[in-house]
């Protein structure tokens, strides 16, 4: 199903959902069933997740434009030593 825009000369716009290609020239408006005329607009697509797309795009630009690594990545902080337990100081040393 797709929705197509009519415009009724009443109610203004409406929308009405037809299998795509079986939309008319005009339709009657829901509202008060006089004829309204077709209006052509941009198609409304959908591309899922505006980050999932992100992705995707910066996926393809790097085929044309790979990213360029100046430097090795940043340190991550090391993780902190295990708590030592007081009784070890007392353990004997070799
Ligand atoms: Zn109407």
């Amino acid at each position: 199903m797709a929705v197509y825009v009519y415009r009724c000369p009443e109610h203004g716009a409406v929308e009405l959902a037809r299998p795509i290609g079986t939309a008319g020239g005009t339709e009657p408006c829901p509202l008060c069933g006089s004829p309204a005329g077709r209006v052509f607009t941009a198609p409304r697509l959908s591309f899922g997740d505006p980050r999932r797309r992100a992705l995707i795009d910066r996926t393809e630009r790097t085929r044309d434009e790979p990213a360029v690594v100046a430097a090795p990545p940043p340190r991550r902080p090391q993780p902190r030593p295990a708590a030592i337990d007081p009784a070890w100081r007392r353990l004997p040393r070799p």
